[in-house]
């Protein structure tokens, strides 16, 4: 289908976008990559009167090294994301959750900020940024503020974004040295994820040390597994010991029930898939 008539705005500043977003209101909608909001226009789920495109605002792109956390920019194309060796070096658990999502051409066009902002519960990058407790940068018309990922996420494609906001950057504190390992249960390749798993480890001595564990598709937005990290804590890195802490994946999650898979099928999928994203980050 081809969208309603909509004008085009290309602002090359994030102020002259915050001004147009606050003459336009509700009418407007931020453009990013497109990879979520054009299949929304082209089924007209949406008509805006005017589309804002962040596509020429080079302060949004790029990947930065801020002390003791690694800043990506909210325009910041996944492919970018997938191959920057300091997120690499310093968020693994981001690089390989990237790895997993879509396929090249959605890479290539898709953003780091829109796909947290569209904020789909199966999206890939929710449970990584929730694990790593990423900070989200937001400007609006007042100036700027910093949400954490706990209270970034509000519900179902819903987030800490108002509508005269635009997300500009998000800070991910660095885990230096630690494991990481993203397990996306898929039905094919390149699809959303029925259950995915985001786990990143600290091992000592085989040992582990810390285990900070994002689940997708769990429920209305991306969880933490916090039974399942407390567990692991102190715990020798071996299958026995990953697979009794992993039992409690599913405690607190409220996940769907679709044409891909009951709530109860999910649930065990969780367990299952905890054990190999945390067996896996911890190198056992
Ligand atoms: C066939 C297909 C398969 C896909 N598979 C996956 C998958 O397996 N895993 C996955 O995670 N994703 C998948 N995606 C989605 C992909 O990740 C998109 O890149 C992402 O959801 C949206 O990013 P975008 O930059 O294209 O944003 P857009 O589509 O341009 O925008 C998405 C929404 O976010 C808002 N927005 C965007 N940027 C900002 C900002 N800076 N500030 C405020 N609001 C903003 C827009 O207004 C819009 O509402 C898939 C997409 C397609 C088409």
């Amino acid at each position: 289908m081809i969208p309603a008539q909509f004008d085009y705005l290309a602002p090359t500043t994030v102020e002259e976008a915050l001004a147009a977003l606050g003459q336009h209101g509700d009418d407007a909608k931020i453009l990013a990559g497109g990879q979520s909001l054009l299949p929304v226009l082209r089924m007209r789920l949406n008509a805006p009167e005017v589309v804002i495109d962040l596509g020429r605002i080079e302060s949004l792109r790029g990947i930065r090294d801020d002390g003791d956390a690694i800043v990506i920019g909210a325009m910041t194309q996944h492919s970018v994301v997938e191959h920057d060796p300091l997120v690499a070096e310093h968020a693994a658990l981001i690089s390989k959750a990237v790895e997993h999502l879509a396929d090249h051409q959605i890479r290539h066009r898709g953003t780091f900020g829109g796909a947290l902002a569209h904020a789909d519960p199966a999206g890939d990058l929710g449970a990584p940024a929730l694990a790593l407790g990423a900070q989200f940068v937001i400007q609006g018309p007042g100036g700027s503020r910093t949400v954490a990922a706990d209270d970034f996420f509000v519900d179902l494609f819903e987030t800490a974004i108002g509508e005269d906001e635009i997300l500009t950057e998000v800070r991910v504190p660095k885990h230096t040295g630690w494991g990481a390992c993203y397990e996306k249960f898929v039905r094919v390749a390149h699809q959303w994820p029925i259950v995915a798993v985001a786990a990143t480890v600290r091992v000592e001595g085989g040992t582990i040390a810390e285990a900070k564990i994002g689940l997708t598709n769990m429920g209305s937005t991306p969880l933490r597994a916090r039974a399942v990290e407390s567990a692991l804590v102190g715990q020798p890195a071996t299958e026995d010991a990953v697979r009794a802490a992993a039992a409690q994946a599913a405690d607190g999650t409220n996940p769907p029930s679709d044409l891909n898979g009951e709530a109860a099928y999910r649930k065990h999928l969780a367990t299952v898939l905890v054990r190999r994203a945390v067996l896996n980050a911890s190198g056992a």
